[in-house]
């Protein structure tokens, strides 16, 4: 028998003999530690020499019997040997293996109320902190749901996130709750959807022989818990009912001292629908904004995509991505995808190529203006445009500026004239730039794979 069968075999044996025998054998039997079994004889060490004589003479026979009901085994028979020192060490182990046992069935515990409350607070799993890849436009907001995270209702009540779709305000918001379930499993989590806690409210508050106890249930649901989560709060209802409830609910969370995070697209005040109570209360703790990230952050982002799945990939394809997708992470994710699925049915190598005919197909191509140019140039360098069309002079500013002349001669064919006007240069300036590049293409290997890879984020080669 293993450690702990043995353990645990005893144990039954020992609560049998505590209910068969006299109370005046039970302080025997307590001390007893097992030490043995084999083939129907059990071993038991006792530390009370009085203990192993008094059993062996008064309740030999009772033992025995107990033991084969447990064992099955015929031959059954119990050897009682007293020593001290064997004894208290044995007890001890034992100790050590209660404990343990107990630990795993708390781990256990712990995991069950984990899987319970993930459905239940309708949380994705991806959508945890070490998977939001942080950047300049998106620190701030990562932090503040962080210092949420770890220390709820304490600092930052509300955590109000807002920014337009797809820049992971839901991400960032359930990573609050899966941080707290992780960490914190006492503590009781809810994620919902605006439009659910309404449709919910309304099937609830509708008028029938149940609507206080529907309504009672209703707020136990949504009040009852140490973390609410409200998803796109700009899906409210104008309903004046629905506005009093959800400020009832905020209300009663705000006075118990529970954490509110609540995400929209916009500020509360730019949300028509919302009372003026309502929306004092949302600007009350911190709001936060969410912007589209910037360049390396949007190739991070998908090469976590790719390094996730195992797929391989060339840098420049990452780049053609992440340059073409700057609006929208849930896009730029959709573009990645849509890659990569290619790759994989065609069996081609995920490379700027094939980046280039995936996306140019879905996308279309724009006309490209000379602002247009400007703007991919820009972020290309990671320059700012303004700089681009005033008079900085920085290294990097002067190059980028001399490609978005060069790019916008050649591609749109425009008379240096209209160039210089939108670059607010005279238009022999714009000249200058144009002839210098030109002549620079064929002799830098590194400026003519820039133009390349700005054309192919223009959609024009
Ligand atoms: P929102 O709620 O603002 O519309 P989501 O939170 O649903 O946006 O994010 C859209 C998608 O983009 C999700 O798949 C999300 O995981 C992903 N995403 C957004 N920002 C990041 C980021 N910084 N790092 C990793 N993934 C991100
Ligand atoms: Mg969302």
């Amino acid at each position: 028998m293993e450690n702990m069968e043995l353990k645990n075999f005893w144990e039954q044996i020992k609560s049998e003999l505590i209910e068969v025998l006299p109370e005046s054998a039970h302080p025997w039997i307590y001390p007893l530690e097992v030490s043995g079994y084999d083939k129907g004889v059990l071993t038991v060490v006792t530390g009370q020499l009085m203990g192993r004589d008094l059993l062996r003479k008064n309740h030999y026979h009772q033992i025995v019997e107990t033991i084969k009901k447990f064992s099955g085994n015929n031959n059954s028979d119990i050897v009682i040997i007293y020593d001290e020192r064997a004894a208290k060490s044995l007890k001890r182990e034992n100790e050590k293996i209660q404990k343990r046992t107990l630990e795993n069935k708390l781990k256990e515990q712990a995991m069950e109320n984990l899987s319970n409350m993930q459905s239940a607070s309708n949380l994705n799993l991806k959508y945890k902190f070490e998977n939001f890849v942080v950047g300049k436009t998106n620190e701030f907001a990562y932090k503040v749901a962080m210092a949420v995270a770890q220390n709820p209702a304490k600092k930052y009540n509300p955590l109000f996130i807002y920014g337009n779709a797809g820049l992971g305000k839901t991400h960032l918001m359930q990573a609050i709750g899966h941080y707290t379930i992780f960490n914190n499993p006492k503590l009781k989590v809810k994620y919902t959807k605006t439009e659910d806690y309404v449709n919910d409210f309304i099937s609830n508050s509708r008028n029938s022989k149940d609507t206080v106890e529907n309504m009672s249930k209703f707020n136990k649901k949504y009040t009852n818990i140490d973390i609410i989560l409200i998803d796109d709060i700009q899906f409210i209802e104008s309903k004046n009912k629905t506005m009093s409830q959800m400020q009832h609910t905020f209300d009663s969370l705000y006075n118990k001292g529970k954490q509110i995070v609540i995400t929209s697209d916009r500020i509360p005040k730019d949300i028509p629908t919302l009372t003026a109570a309502l929306c004092s209360r949302f600007e009350m703790g911190l709001m936060v904004e969410l912007t589209p990230p910037d360049l390396d952050t949007r190739i991070e982002i998908i090469r976590k995509l790719a390094n996730d799945n195992d797929l391989k990939y060339t840098e420049d394809a990452l780049k053609y991505i992440a340059l073409n997708f700057d609006k929208n992470v849930r896009e730029l994710e959709g573009a990645f995808n849509k890659v990569s699925a290619y790759a994989e049915m065609t069996n081609r190598p995920l490379d700027i190529n094939l980046a280039g005919e995936v996306l140019k197909c879905k996308t279309g191509t724009d006309k490209v203006s000379i602002d247009k140019i400007a703007q991919v140039v820009a972020e290309y360098y990671g320059v700012d445009l303004k700089d681009i069309r005033g008079t900085a002079r920085g290294q990097k500013v002067s190059l980028a500026r001399h490609i978005a002349i060069y790019l916008a001669r050649e591609i749109t064919g425009q008379s240096f004239v209209n160039i210089a006007e939108y670059y607010n240069k005279k238009h022999t300036t714009i000249m200058f730039a144009h002839d210098k590049i030109k002549k620079e293409l064929p002799l830098k290997r590194d400026l003519t794979e820039s133009v390349r890879e700005i054309k192919q984020v223009l959609k024009v080669i």
